[in-house]
């Protein structure tokens, strides 16, 4: 089976790999509908994160169940599923808190990449969710963005506890951020502002619920927030990008009682604890437990509430993925969906 390894930054190869097979009775093999490049995919890619061994890569996708093992008994072979990043039991304390990412097993989902044709997935039971029936094939770029993106943004926007007659500010225009938009509109926000400097990222965050655009970064980001809610900040604020400089401008941008949802994987951020401590405002985030909001979100999207899929811009065959990280890389495209 053909599946994409990254060998060194800047250098993705899809190769001919072995075919996954069981090796706990609690994992399913699924056959990658879709599959897609991720923000944090570029890390590695850019040599910011080491690569110290060929990695396969890839850690969101759908697809149709071929093979469960013997303990697996709610995904049945021929279900077509949704999953997140991480492996979880669903069943642990922290699980049923909501918080899957961090189950008492959790373990990665894709540890075999899920660019590529098929894949091994772990605690099938507790990771996959299946849809009501084969979907349309115009609902799989959704339910593929359900898997992370989508998920991700969901739970930055609770994580900042965005509601009925809050204003939000979004800190960053990458997928996430854009459907973080989408999240705080079906939460029932009364003001969205998208921080963004690209027309077509504006166009989709507008299209999303946005109701105000900022350009300005940094410290000009954080005084046209306040200049744009009465000089007090925002009720809550997501962060959805992961340097220095986006989690001030998160911090600073919040009002005093106001929240912080930060799910951009930080990268060398340090919060001055003495700014954090009289900033009076709640943080919350990490990897997103995208498993807890599945069920909602497939159900939004199989009944067309929502449509996240409009992030992927650039649609590629498997075979071409290398394209598809220097498009995501050059920002020439928002999101890129392999298809195997
Ligand atoms: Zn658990």
């Amino acid at each position: 089976m053909r599946g994409a390894v990254m060998y060194a930054p800047g250098d993705i190869r899809v190769i001919d790999r072995d075919v996954p097979t069981i090796l706990e009775p609690t994992d399913a093999i699924l056959r990658v509908s879709a599959a897609c490049i991720c923000g944090s995919d570029l890390w590695p890619w850019r040599g910011i994160d080491p690569v110290t061994s060929p990695t396969p890569m890839g850690h969101e996708y759908v697809g149709v169940v071929e093979q469960v093992g013997r303990d697996v008994t709610t995904i049945r072979v021929g279900d077509f599923v949704v999953g997140s990043f991480f492996a979880s039991d669903n069943t642990c304390e922290i699980c049923q808190a909501g918080y899957q990412t961090h189950c008492v097993h959790r373990q990665p989902a894709t540890a075999g990449g899920a660019q590529s044709e098929l894949l091994r997935v772990p605690l099938a039971d507790g990771t996959l969710v299946a849809t009501p029936a084969m979907p349309e094939p115009d609902l799989i770029p959704s339910l593929l963005a359900a898997s992370d993106v989508l998920g991700t943004g969901w739970f930055a926007a609770v994580a900042a506890d965005v509601g009925p007659g809050k204003t939000v500010a979004v800190v960053g225009d990458g997928a996430v951020g854009l459907l973080a938009v989408l999240a705080a509109k079906q939460l029932g926000a009364e003001r969205i502002i998208a921080m963004s400097r690209h027309g077509d990222r504006q166009m989709l965050a507008r299209e999303y619920g946005a109701t105000d655009i900022v350009t300005e970064r940094g410290d000009d980001g954080v005084a046209r927030v306040k200049e744009l809610t009465g000089g007090l900040g925002a009720h809550s604020v997501i962060e959805a990008v992961g340097t220095q400089e986006s989690m001030m401008q998160a911090i600073r941008s919040t009002r005093p009682g106001g929240h912080v949802g930060y799910v951009g994987v930080t990268h060398d951020v340090q919060i001055p604890g003495e700014e954090l401590f009289f900033s009076g405002v709640h943080l919350h985030g990490g990897p997103a437990p995208v498993r807890r909001f599945l069920p909602e979100l497939i159900d939004l999207i199989w009944n067309r509430v929502i449509d996240p899929g409009k992030v992927f811009d650039l649609t590629l065959p498997l075979d071409r993925t290398a394209e598809g990280y220097t498009a995501m890389d050059k920002r020439t495209a928002i999101k890129v969906l392999l298809q195997p």
